[in-house]
C-alpha cells in the first residue's frame, strides 16, 4: 500500500562516449527497510521476490546497512568487450560473515564504552562494520597483471577540463550512531583519461579508522586501465594528535593513516 502513496523517483543517469569507452552511471532511491509483504514479512520461496528479500537472499548477512543504494551502479565498457563495473552488492558480498570484525584489543574498549544492547550486535558472527576489500566488478575479458608502477599523481594534479564527474554511494551505515562505514566510488573524466576512487571508509567511533581505497587511472593511448589499492588502519590511540575535525574527513584523515597494504596492477582491456 505504500508503494503507491510515496512517489517513485526516476532513475537518474548521464552517460559519456570517451575514445573506446562508453561510460555511465544510473542512480536510484535506497533499499526499502521492509519486505512488500509487510513489516517482519519476508517473501517465501514460490512468491515473486521483493527487492530487500532479492538482496537479503543474495547476500545472507544478518541484517543490511541502513542505506543500500542497490540500483546505483557506474559501468565502464570498451569497444571490444571489457567491462568495469562497480555495484553495491559485490560491495557487500565481501563482508565477512561468520567472523568477528575487531581484534580483540578493541573489542575491551567497545566492552567499556557501549551498553548492553550494542553488545548483543557486537557478538553476532558477522561483520556489523561491514568492512569490505571490494575493488570494483571487472569482466573476463580483462587481464590482469601485477604493476610496480605507481598513481602518475603529476599528471592527475593538471589543470584539465572535466568531461564528465560523478559520485556515487554504493552503501552506508551509521553503525547505530557509533560511526560510519560507507562505500562510494567517484569518477573523473578529463581530455588526458580518467579517473576513479572506490572508497571504503570506516569510523568505528573512539575505536578505530580504515580506508581501503581503489584508484583506477587509464591514460589515453593505453592499451591499460592503471589499479592501486591501499588498505589504511589506525587507532584512535594512534590519531590523539590529529585533531578530532579530522575524523569525519576521509581526504584530511587519511594523510595521517599509515598504509598497511599497497597492491599495484594493469587491467589490460585489448
Ligand atoms: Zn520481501
Amino acid at each position: 500500500m505504500e508503494d503507491e502513496l510515496v512517489p517513485r523517483l526516476p532513475v537518474d543517469q548521464e552517460e559519456i562516449d570517451f575514445h573506446d569507452w562508453h561510460i555511465a552511471y544510473f542512480k536510484s532511491h535506497i533499499l526499502k527497510s521492509i519486505c512488500a509483504k509487510g513489516q517482519d514479512a519476508h517473501c517465501k520461496e514460490g512468491d515473486d521476490y521483493c527487492e530487500l528479500c532479492t538482496y537479503q537472499n543474495a547476500l545472507e548477512l544478518p541484517h543490511l546497512p541502513d542505506m543500500v543504494f542497490h540500483k546505483n551502479k557506474l559501468c565502464l565498457q570498451h569497444r571490444d568487450g571489457a567491462t568495469l563495473e562497480f555495484l553495491p552488492m559485490d560491495a557487500l558480498r565481501l563482508v565477512e560473515n561468520g567472523k568477528q570484525p575487531l581484534q580483540v584489543a578493541c573489542a575491551q574498549e567497545w566492552k567499556e564504552s557501549r551498553p548492553e544492547s550494542l553488545m548483543e550486535e557486537k557478538f553476532k558472527p558477522f561483520d556489523w562494520t561491514f568492512t569490505t576489500d571490494y575493488q570494483g566488478t571487472p569482466n573476463e575479458k580483462f587481464r590482469i597483471e601485477k604493476s610496480d608502477q605507481h598513481l602518475n599523481k603529476f599528471k592527475l594534479m593538471q589543470r584539465e577540463k572535466i568531461l564528465f564527474y560523478h559520485d556515487l554511494t554504493l552503501f552506508e551505515d551509521e553503525l547505530h550512531d557509533n560511526g560510519i562505514s560507507s562505500s562510494s566510488v567517484k569518477i573523473r573524466v578529463m581530455p588526458s583519461g580518467f579517473f576513479i576512487l572506490l572508497r571504503h571508509f570506516l569510523r568505528v567511533d573512539n575505536v578505530l579508522l580504515k580506508i581501503h581505497d581503489t584508484r583506477f587511472h587509464y591514460e589515453v593511448g593505453n592499451d591499460f586501465i592503471f589499479k592501486e589499492y591501499t588498505k589504511r588502519a589506525a587507532t584512535y590511540e594512534e590519531l590523539k594528535n590529529v585533531p578530532p575535525a579530522y575524523f569525519t574527513i576521509p581526504n584530511e584523515i587519511e594523510q595521517h593513516m599509515p598504509i598497511n597494504e599497497k597492491l599495484a596492477y594493469n587491467l589490460y582491456f585489448k
